[in-house]
């Protein structure tokens, strides 16, 4: 009786965290899909305490306890603009889990109901190994894409010559680590996978440049997915199984979408070193340091932005960085008042997560008509008044289209050039995240303007007001 209530509490959960996701796919749904996804964990831990023989209610009690309290705590204090490499990291942690699973059923199995007399079924001896090298592939690849977002780590591709065959020579090992541990399992073949799993997660993400990092980042997350799905099987958890494959697939389609918004193939991508043997021109600086940059006050701006018929805003990681959303969205209304037409142009990787820009302008209470993806407004540049990049900048970069040694070659980007006028808000001269200098701002239709997001636009509304 009790397992069948655990059962149906299983599946209901498992129905809130379908609804989380259809509820994240739009941002005016996004808030109640949080809601779904909450409760559907809720119901999830306490059916699982109160529907199994638990040995130590102490140890899950402490150990929700310190998880919680730490991931309260990280919550609190972290700043928006360091959430892709937060979610790094606790991919990393999903990644450990699923070896640590493994490991504990490996030498424990009896406890997890998967041995007769001392001998390991089959079927989960597959599942522990899969868990396991899955596990360890996202634990270090995790690891690496962390400190490439947090740049302790260099985001520049880094390559060596037969690095791909390396990687297919792991790869076949480890699917020939899987066959024997199933066939023949002990303890040497079982650390073998992991350590073969930990070096290829290292070798997969380390040749990937700064500008393909949004793809790692959802890859990973799939990873993590497919990891705990591993999990759940060697656990016989039917709800982590559901809930490690919804993670997994919904993922994997996330970076589907998210190659084809890079341009990117995916077979590349789950091979590893897409964007390739890019090492070569990541940074054409000096080229253009003799060409004239012209610049502008805020005055200056606003008067362009008041004799404007329409306006596109193109916002990046820069507004993350500086939380300029509320007030550009101040200075947006603004210019409505005044009859200009407002839009805000999205790129698919701007910022430094997947929907970053939306999320940040919803919450500035941007409306959602007014936020238009790049393929329904890059037409529209060339007949705007003034293109508005506020901490924008790889995704405005044409190197993208002219120059194929660049590591963002083939990125479709915001065609800002097209507009009359081109603002650029940034505080200097320097590159974006690809490490990549942007021509534009050395085209006789730009106007750089210095500052921080922030203190630009509010500097640009005391002047529109006058
Ligand atoms: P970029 O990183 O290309 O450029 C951001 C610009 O913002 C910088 O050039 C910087 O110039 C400026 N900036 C920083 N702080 C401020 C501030 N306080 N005020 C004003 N400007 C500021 O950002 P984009 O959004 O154009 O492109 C995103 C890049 O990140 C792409 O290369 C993408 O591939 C990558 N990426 C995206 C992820 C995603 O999922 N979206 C994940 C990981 C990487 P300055 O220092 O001169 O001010």
């Amino acid at each position: 009786m009790a397992s069948s209530i655990s059962v149906i509490l299983y599946l209901v959960s498992a129905i809130c965290f379908i609804m989380a996701l259809r509820g994240l796919s739009s941002p005016d749904s996004a808030r109640q899909g949080n809601m779904f996804g909450m409760a559907g964990m809720l119901i999830a831990i306490l059916t699982t305490i109160f529907s199994h023989s638990i040995s130590s209610y102490i140890l899950i009690i402490g150990g929700i306890a310190v998880g919680g309290g730490i991931g309260a705590i990280i919550a609190k204090r972290l700043q928006m603009t360091s959430l892709p490499q937060l979610m790094a990291a606790f991919h990393s942690l999903v990644g450990m889990a699923a070896v640590c699973v493994a490991a504990a059923a490996y030498y424990a199995p009896q406890v997890y109901g998967i041995a007769e007399i001392g001998h390991i079924h089959a079927s989960s001896l597959i599942e522990m190994s899969l868990g396991s090298a899955i596990g360890a592939i996202t634990f270090t690849g995790s690891i690496i894409a962390f400190g490439k977002l947090q740049g302790l780590l260099s985001s520049n591709p880094l390559i060596f010559s037969g690095q791909h065959k390396l990687n297919a020579l792991l790869g076949l090992s480890l699917l020939g680590l899987i066959i024997l541990f199933t066939i023949l399992p002990n303890s040497f073949v079982f650390w073998a996978i992991a350590l073969v799993g930990f070096a290829l997660g290292l070798l997969l993400i380390m040749p990937i440049g700064g500008a393909d990092m949004p793809v790692v980042v959802s890859m990973l997350n799939s990873y993590s997915g497919w990891a705990a799905c591993g999990i759940g099987f060697t656990l016989t958890n039917n709800l982590l199984i559901i809930t490690g494959a919804l993670v997994g697939s919904s993922g994997a389609i996330l970076s589907y979408i998210m190659c084809k918004g890079m341009n990117r193939s995916i077979l590349n991508v789950l091979l590893g070193g897409f964007g390739g043997d890019s090492g070569g021109s990541t940074q054409a600086a000096g080229s253009n340091a003799d060409k004239p940059v012209k610049s502008g006050s805020a005055e200056d701006a606003a008067f362009i932005l008041k004799n404007a018929g329409s306006v596109i805003i193109v916002p990046g990681y820069g507004m993350a960085v500086a939380q300029a959303q509320h007030t550009l969205r101040e200075m947006g209304d603004m210019l409505k008042k005044e009859g200009i037409k407002v839009r805000y142009a999205i790129h698919p990787v701007a910022g430094r997560m997947p929907g970053h820009m939306n999320v940040l302008l919803a919450e500035a209470n941007v409306p959602y008509d007014d936020v238009l993806e790049l393929d329904e407004i890059n037409r529209d540049f060339a007949s705007s008044d003034v293109a508005f990049v506020i901490g924008a900048n790889d995704v405005t970069n044409p190197a993208a289209k002219t120059d194929p040694k660049s590591p963002i070659y083939g990125m479709p980007i915001l065609d800002v050039d097209r507009a009359k006028t081109v603002l650029f808000v940034k505080r200097s001269m320097a590159s974006g995240y690809a490490g990549v200098e942007n021509e534009l701002f050395f085209r006789p239709n730009t106007m750089m303007l210095f500052g921080d997001a922030k203190k630009m636009c509010e500097h640009i509304i005391q002047s529109l007001d006058h």
